[in-house]
This record gives structure tokens, sequence and C-alpha cells, in this order.
């Protein structure tokens, strides 16, 4: 079998010798010629029901050839039958809860949840029922009209780990379906533990550069289908340009997605042994996997930890501290960005909710992107010490208000 690597830096590029290009085509087309109409008539009634192009692609919102590329390579690296990708990773939940639909309208989640993907499901938006639970409720919460189970592992921004094959084996046939952004298929592979589909957001390690914005669902053909049925009557379709810059990205995951780790390690190792920090989270560290997922289920703890300091004005101070660090949300980079959840990501979510699934409002998230960890090591004490300067600045002054 060919490596992960190997298949990272060649999967979806099966045509392009037939073609005579070496580099990926970029087909920018939003129609297409319908050079024999008869023939092309019966692509669009094969594309509208979620086949393939029989002829013409016919219309961009059908078909692209660019996007189609880099959902077979997307596919390869997560075993997945096939993959349909989205105007981003809401856009791509979206249509699994409206593709689900032709099963049920209940759908349970597990929470935590990424924030919009909790405010998606909490908000009702979209008409279907849904059940939010702890990863060990599953099987209480099952019912035989269940469309869609939920999870996501490793769990932003908490970065909990989930067992999916239980998860699975609890959902007594109910599609799992399992958000992959944060572990990417360099370290999990959701599809080989029973999961009907893989999600990601693809703007964050796919791409890995921080220029494109995206989602895509690696399932079995049928699901595919359904999911390209609702792709086309609602239009929410990646660009082609989207699909090309992804579809480059591939080729280097594994390799960013490893050096990102690499820093993660560090930071997690030095950060939990800092005097200013309350907390860290991050599968490696001694109780961070309660389940036995690492090298199990998951290859490593990934590149991205959260750790809690005093309260959200030392959080704040922090983010406004760091040099080499953006302060930003999202993550997958190739640099470092770092953000406080309570007041961005998770914003949206319900105050009790954010409490109850331990998201602190001094809680900080570090997406870690490929620079030396050496480096960021310094930013990051640097910043906490001067977070910690006008900390004990701001207690003197009150005293000395309180003497007054
Ligand atoms: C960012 C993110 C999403 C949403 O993806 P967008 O591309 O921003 O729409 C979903 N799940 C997780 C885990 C994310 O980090």
């Amino acid at each position: 079998m060919t490596s992960f690597d190997t298949l990272a830096a060649h999967a979806g590029r099966e045509d392009l010798v037939h073609l005579g290009v070496h580099a990926l085509p970029l087909d920018l087309s939003s129609t297409y010629p319908l050079a024999h109409p008869d023939a092309d008539a019966l692509s669009l009634e094969s594309l509208a029901g979620g086949g393939p192009p029989t002829a013409s692609a016919v219309y961009a919102r059908l078909f692209n050839p660019t996007v189609a590329r880099f959902e077979r390579g997307l596919a390869a690296l997560e075993g997945a039958e096939e993959a349909v990708a989205f105007a981003s990773g809401m856009a791509a939940l979206t249509a699994c809860l409206m593709a689900a639909r032709e099963r049920g309208d209940h759908v349970v989640a597990v929470r935590p949840l990424y924030g919009g993907s909790d405010h998606l499901l909490a908000s009702g938006m979209l008409g279907m029922k849904v059940d939010f639970v702890d990863a060990g409720a599953v099987g209480s919460a099952v019912r035989e009209e269940t469309a869609l189970v939920i999870v996501e592992t490793p769990a932003n921004p908490t970065l909990g780990l989930v067992d999916i094959g239980r998860v699975v084996r609890e959902a007594r046939g109910a599609p799992v379906l399992v958000d992959n952004t944060f572990a990417t298929p360099v370290l999990q592979r959701p599809i080989a533990h029973g999961a009907a589909a893989a999600l990601h957001s693809a703007t964050k390690y796919l791409g890995g550069h921080g220029d494109v914005l995206g989602g895509v669902v690696a399932t079995n053909a049928s699901f595919a289908a359904a999911l390209r049925r609702v792709r086309v009557a609602t239009g929410a379709v990646l660009h082609p340009l989207a699909g090309y810059l992804l579809h480059r990205g591939l080729a280097t995951l594994p390799l960013r997605v490893r050096a990102s780790q690499e820093g993660a390690r560090v930071l997690a190792r030095r950060l939990a042994a800092h005097h200013a920090v309350r907390r860290v989270f991050y599968p490696e560290l001694p109780g961070g996997d309660p389940r036995g997922v690492l090298g199990r289920q998951m290859a490593g703890g990934g590149g991205i930890l959260s750790f809690e300091v005093a309260d959200a004005a030392t959080a704040a101070r922090v983010l406004s501290h760091v040099r080499l660090m953006t302060p930003a949300v999202s993550l997958g980079s190739t640099d470092t960005l770092i953000q406080a959840p309570a007041a961005f990501t998770h914003r949206v979510v319900d105050p009790r909710v954010r409490e109850a699934t331990a998201i602190a409002e001094g809680m900080l998230r570090v997406a870690v992107g490929v620079e030396d960890p050496e480096d960021l090591w310094a930013d990051l004490a640097e910043a906490l010490a001067a977070a910690e300067a006008v900390d004990s600045d701001v207690r003197g002054r009150g005293v000395m208000a309180a003497a007054v």
C-alpha cells in the first residue's frame, strides 16, 4: 500500500499526465459548451441527481473539474469512497444536516463543538430536533428517527478526545459524522473507525496558509450523492481557485501537521510548568486522554492546545503582548495564531454551556504553526510575564486607593 505521505503528494492528480500538464489545472468556467445537446441534457440530469457528468459539465454550480480533483485527493487521504466540497466548513455542515433529512429530523450532537456548529445546531434554523449530550450518553439519546450523530474530536477548544468506535457502536446504525478539522487525516481517519463521514473546515489545516475558505465531507458514495444534490440545489459551491489552493495544500499537509504538533508538544509541556498557568489542555499531557484514544485512533496530540490564566483580563493582556504569534481566530496556518475562546470563537455559545464544558473566561487557545518552537516559547513566556507585571501593578494601585 502506498504510504500516506506519498498519497498526499499524488492523490487526485491521476489525470494530469493524460492532460499533458504537471501542475493542477485551474478551470474558472462558469458555463460549459453544449456540443452534443442530447447527451448534454442527460449529463445535466445526472449532475442534478448527485451523479457525475456524463458529457458536458453544463454549469459551474453543478460541477467543476478543479474542485473534483481536490475532492478525489481528500477522499483518498480519508480512506473514503468520495468527498464533496463546499464554500466553507459551515456550508459543509449545513449540507450534511439537509442531506440527513432524507432519513429523519433528529440529531444527536456531542458537546463541546466548534462555536459556529453549536450555534447552528442550537438555533433550530434548519428545523432539526437536536439533543446535545456528553460522549458517554449517545446510546440513550439515539432514537429510531435519528438522522445523524455529530462529534468533534479533538474538540474545539478543550481538546477533549472522543472514542469514535464507541460512539459508532452506541449510535446503533445511525450515521456518525466526525468533525476531523483538528486532527486532519494525517493523525486520524474516522471512517476506518466506523464513522459514516469525516467533515473538515478546509479553511484550517487543509488549506494551511490562511488564505482560503472552504469545507469538505469525505463519505460513502450514497451520502456523497445526497450532499451533491443539496449543493446543486442550494449553491454553496467551493470556488475553483479555492479548490486549486486546497488541493495544492494537501501535498504538504503531513509535513505541516507534524511540524505543528512538534511545536504544540513543546509549548504544552512548558506551559504546564509555568506558575501563571492554571491548567493546560493537550491530549498528550497526563489526564489528557482518559479513554486511551492516542495511538489507537489518533497518532499524536495534534498542533493545537489551550491553557487557562487567571481571568479574562489576564487573557486579554497576553493577547496584546504577543509579538510573533498573531492574535486571531482560525487555525492550521503556517504561522501561529492565539485567541480567547470565551471572547471570540465560542462567544455565540450560551455562557452556561461554556461553563459546563470547561471553556473558562481566562482560556487561551494556541494554534501552533510551523515556526521554531523555541521562538514561539520565547514569545509566549514574554507575553505571560508582561501580563503578570500589569496584573501586580493594578493590584498595587488598588491597595493604594484603598489606603487613601
Ligand atoms: C472553523 C471550524 C468550523 C467552521 O468552518 P468554516 O470554514 O469557518 O466555515 C467547523 N469546525 C471546526 C472544528 C472548525 O475549527
